[in-house]
């Protein structure tokens, strides 16, 4: 018997909802339940891949390839779980199949309509999902705040889904904002109530209110007001506030007993939660004293989610390392307009310069480059930093003046990263990159080999323009090693200075598949070179 439970939001969007979710889902693991989550996007888009991260924040990318929203980033961080394209369902992805089918005549003659069509649309990829991950109970998120125009079809869903299932089956979350005031000093609980009510509107009752505060717990009071105006237990108001470990959030969630009622609400058989793993991995997070500080130079510096997998993999890293981690984001457009800036690198302890797109700032990015080249300096060049480098070392050391990407410079008379031939006659946007899990052999003798430990790696890819090998010789002949290439030898997957301390560059993205108990190699690599003093 397979149990549901949906995960709305109130108030405001961007209140660690999808943090919430995994929590959910991880007090349910710690009692021996096997879990899995879908995302839903109410946005027409038909996957993340085409949005700009400094929007709507970084896209993530599963292993069969999918260009996810980045909050299935989180769920497979916390739950430890592998997903797939079926686990984040869009409102672009519903549309097109349903409009597919009405040109394909599938609809008979009938008039097409968001109910019943589109809804039960939605309702089978849930059902399909659920089935094909054989997990126990299965965790449904819906993107955005509830009142939304975008989400009713979602929302709609989910009521016709606990109408389906039995009583005990199926659970509502709504996940509120509650503002304190500076002036009252008092939580207000009156957007929650607002909240609720437009979801009653839509013919959902939450079971569940987890209540948002900068921070907390919320008192007695304001908890016992939400329980009575929203028709909830008093005993089923949980807050959530701001912590400096993420990963707490599953402990102090069930201290405040909400594991409890979820196998009361759900009629689950009431195992004792297993927590001294959990408990253990995020005692590494919060007990280290010392720090190092790492600039992370990219071009999305506003928004902190457009680098969160990085972020989080950096954490993992000096974690198991034993420090704390400080990442500054420091927009490469600086280093352009004058030259001396990049000294600014010399208070952080490591250089990372992650993935990327188009031109702008990448001049910046190539002087931090050649900053912590020739300062020795540790550094971890991520795809579009792995090219950047190789765009770095041949016009630095080869002398080839204008050598650069095609992507930035597409009549460079060196061509030193080109773009992928399968790429050359490509129009399409909209999921074409070479993407999700390749597998790369590795050089016996090589910086890759001392990270990974291992003769085959398999890391997610995302990315158009690749090494030009018709420049291997001479990148070889001024000291670059390549370390691991693609099963055919045809690609270069990582790069490495093995005359500096720590330069190691990769043309994955090992951050996706980084996790708290067990960091990315590269990135542990790379905080323990910094680390070392
Ligand atoms: N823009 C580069 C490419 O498409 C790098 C991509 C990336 O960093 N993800 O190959």
């Amino acid at each position: 018997m397979v149990k549901y439970i949906f995960i709305t939001g109130g108030v405001l969007s961007g209140i660690g909802k999808g943090i919430i979710t995994c929590s959910i889902g991880k007090m349910l693991q710690a009692r021996g339940f096997e879990i899995t989550a879908i995302k839903c996007d109410p946005y027409l888009n038909v996957d993340a891949g085409t949005m700009n991260p400094y929007i709507h924040g970084e896209v993530f990318v599963l292993d069969d390839g999918y260009e996810a929203d980045m909050d299935l980033g989180t769920y497979e961080r916390f739950l430890g779980i592998t997903l797939t394209k079926n686990n984040n369902i869009t409102s672009g992805q519903i549309y097109l199949n349903v409009i597919k089918q009405e040109r394909n005549g599938g609809y008979l003659g009938r008039c097409v309509q968001i109910i019943p069509h589109i809804t039960d649309e939605i309702k089978r990829k849930i059902r399909i999902t659920t089935k094909e991950s054989g997990a126990d109970i299965i965790l449904i998120e819906c993107g955005g705040t509830v009142g939304d125009i975008e989400s009713l079809p979602f929302l709609e869903a989910f009521r016709q889904i606990r109408m389906e299932e039995k009583r005990n089956d199926t659970l509502l979350v709504h996940v509120t904002l509650v503002p304190v005031l500076n002036a009252v000093g008092e939580p207000k609980t009156k957007p929650t109530q607002h909240s609720v009510k437009e979801l009653r509107a839509i013919g959902l009752q939450p079971d569940i209110i987890v209540a948002r505060l900068e921070t907390g717990p919320l008192p007695q009071s304001p908890k016992e007001k939400i329980a009575s105006y929203c028709s909830v237990e008093d005993r089923a108001v949980f807050t959530s506030y701001n912590i400096d470990t993420i990963y707490k959030l599953p402990l102090i969630l069930e201290n405040q007993g909400m594991g409890d009622v979820l196998t009361d609400y759900l009629k689950l058989e009431s195992n004792q939660p297993k927590w001294s793993d959990w408990e253990k991995m995020v005692n590494k997070f919060e007990t280290p004293k010392d720090c190092v500080k790492i600039a992370l130079c990219g071009k999305y510096t506003d928004l902190a989610d457009s680098y969160v997998s990085v972020n989080e993999a950096l954490k993992h890293a000096a974690a198991a390392v034993g420090c704390k981690v400080k990442i500054e984001l420091i927009e490469t457009e600086l280093f352009e307009e004058d030259n001396p800036k990049v000294e600014l690198l010399k208070k952080y302890d490591g250089v990372i310069v992650p993935g990327g797109f188009g031109s702008r700032g990448t001049l910046g990015k190539i002087k931090a480059i050649e900053y912590c080249r020739t300062n020795n300096k540790p550094f971890l060049g991520i795809c579009y930093g792995l090219q950047l480098s190789i765009v770095e070392i041949a016009r630095n050391l080869l002398k080839l003046e204008d050598a650069d990407s095609t992507e930035c410079n597409p009549k460079t008379k060196h061509p030193v990263i080109d773009l992928l031939p399968e790429q050359k006659e490509l129009t399409e946007k909209g999921g074409t990159m070479r993407l999700g899990s390749h597998e790369a052999v590795v050089e016996k003798n090589s910086l890759t080999y001392n990270l990974y430990k291992s003769e085959k790696i398999y890391e997610r890819h995302r990315h158009r323009w690749e090494i030009n090998l018709e420049y291997k010789e001479k990148l070889e002949s001024v000291g670059v090693v390549f370390g691991a290439w693609s099963f055919d030898k045809k690609r270069a997957e990582t790069i490495e200075l093995p005359n500096n301390k720590f330069f190691f560059a990769t043309q994955s993205h090992p951050e996706f598949k980084s996790r708290p108990w067990n960091p990315s190699p590269p990135y542990y690599g790379f905080i323990k070179a910094s680390f070392k003093k």
